[in-house]
């Protein structure tokens, strides 16, 4: 029923990127310069404290942009090995059950029925799906569920992750834009986790596929070799 897109590897120059992320840095650093010349004048008062956080705020997100963005540039390296799949599901979903929780969101999860074995990374993996459910999360507006299934696929020689969210979803057009750099709908988004994610995976010969539909919920779909 959903709308279905495979990820392509849509970072096409560095050039692009550079210009992207200077427009992008330059927004928070604009906030923040705003704000520090309101501290300067004389007219200073105790009012202006309640500007730190937003500060502070801005600062953070211009640090996180710079630190995504030296991810991209230079990939840290990562190990092939036999990792299990059912430690590193639980261990990332119990790392976002807190915000879930928080957010009103509750993430229910199938288990491979035995420990499943595949080639892969566990850093790469766990920050993958952490990205995935981290974006789960936040399409949800009031509260909602994530489901996140497994599969085997013994003809294929692949294990199955589904991520389901019942969020806000996305159209077509929003769909195809998934990926690309500084891509965002968020105020506070930076548009790089999906690419980070898309890229981590394949680098270890994973697969990733988004479906969506608007007003429904998204579908992530992730397959790992099995070993
Ligand atoms: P960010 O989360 O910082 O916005 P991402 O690259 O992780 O950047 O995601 C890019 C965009 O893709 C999001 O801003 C959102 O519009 C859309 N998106 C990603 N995952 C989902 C989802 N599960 N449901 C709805 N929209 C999503
Ligand atoms: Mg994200």
């Amino acid at each position: 029923q959903f709308d279905e897109m495979v990820y392509m590897d849509k970072l096409t120059t560095t050039g692009q990127m550079a210009a992207s992320i200077a427009h992008e840095i330059r927004n928070p650093i604009t906030t923040v310069r705003g704000f520090i010349q309101l501290i300067q004048q004389d007219t200073v008062d105790q009012k202006l404290k309640k500007f730190a956080p937003l500060i502070l705020e801005e600062l953070d997100r211009t640090n996180n942009i710079i630190t995504n963005y030296l991810k991209l540039a230079k990939p840290e390296s990562f190990e092939l090995t036999k990792v299990e799949l059912n430690t590193i599901l639980s261990d990332s979903i119990e790392l976002l059950r807190p915000l879930g929780t928080f957010s009103n969101v509750s993430i229910e999860f199938t288990p491979f029925k035995e420990s499943c074995f595949v080639k892969g990374d566990i850093q790469h993996i766990k920050q993958s799906l952490l990205n995935i459910i981290k974006n789960a999360i936040e399409s949800i507006e009031e509260c909602g569920v994530i489901d996140i299934r497994t599969d085997i696929d013994r003809n294929e020689g692949r294990a199955i992750i589904s991520i389901e969210d019942n969020g806000k979803g996305m159209t077509k057009e929003e769909l195809k834009h998934i990926g690309l750099p500084f891509y965002t709908t968020k105020t506070k988004g930076t548009g790089l986790g999906s690419m980070i994610t898309n890229r981590l995976i394949r680098q270890i010969g994973g697969t990733i596929e988004y479906s969506s539909e608007l007003g429904k919920g998204t579908a992530v779909t992730v397959t790992f070799q099995l070993v």
